[in-house]
């Protein structure tokens, strides 16, 4: 299937002079939606994956439908604020300032082999906080999914080393 053609190129969004990749065209498409899903659960499946943690909000719509597939769990990872309980946190840099990502403490076993999920990887830099905290609390990061990579950003760099899944390639 050629999931590009579910993937709506919006212009000038959020700012002029960036092509917005609206994946919910993609989702709102049943049979477009499970073949991403059922590709991503097979590479999961493939390394042997425990548990998918993925970044708000995107990261749920990838990461859920593939946690309940596998009958495994899933972890959210939020920003500041939003998890009720004792959290691990780091910072990351964005084009202007930073933000936080938060994850609970318990929410990872020490050796767990974990999937990170999201929609689209961009210069890498959620990710690259998400596999932070994923590391801090032992989770062993055994793969990568993403419906849509960015080459031109070059998010990959900050991700050397490990193993990627992407749908597709703009
Ligand atoms: P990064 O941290 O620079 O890799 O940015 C990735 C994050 O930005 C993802 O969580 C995406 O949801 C979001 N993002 C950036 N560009 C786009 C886009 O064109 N479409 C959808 N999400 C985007």
């Amino acid at each position: 299937m050629d999931l590009k053609k579910y993937v709506t190129i919006v212009p000038d969004w959020p700012k002029p002079g960036i092509q917005f990749k609206d994946i919910t065209t993609l989702m709102d498409n049943g049979e477009a939606y499970k073949y991403a899903t059922d590709k991503i659960v097979e590479y999961a499946r493939e390394r042997e994956i425990d548990l998918i943690v993925g970044p708000e909000a995107r990261g749920f719509i990838i990461g859920c439908p593939v946690a309940y597939s596998l009958g495994i769990g899933f972890a959210p990872v939020r920003k500041e604020g939003k998890l009720p309980r004792e959290v691990v946190r780091v910072e990351y840099g964005l084009e202007y300032g930073k933000d936080v990502l938060t994850i609970h403490r318990d929410a990872i076993k020490p050796g767990q082999r974990v999937l990170i999920t999201d929609d689209l990887l961009a210069t890498g830099g959620t990710i690259e906080a998400t596999i932070k905290l994923v590391e801090e609390l032992g989770g062993v990061v055994a793969g990568i999914a993403f419906l849509i990579e960015l080459s031109y950003l070059d998010g990959r760099t900050k991700l050397d080393g490990y193993d990627i899944l992407t749908l597709m390639k703009y």
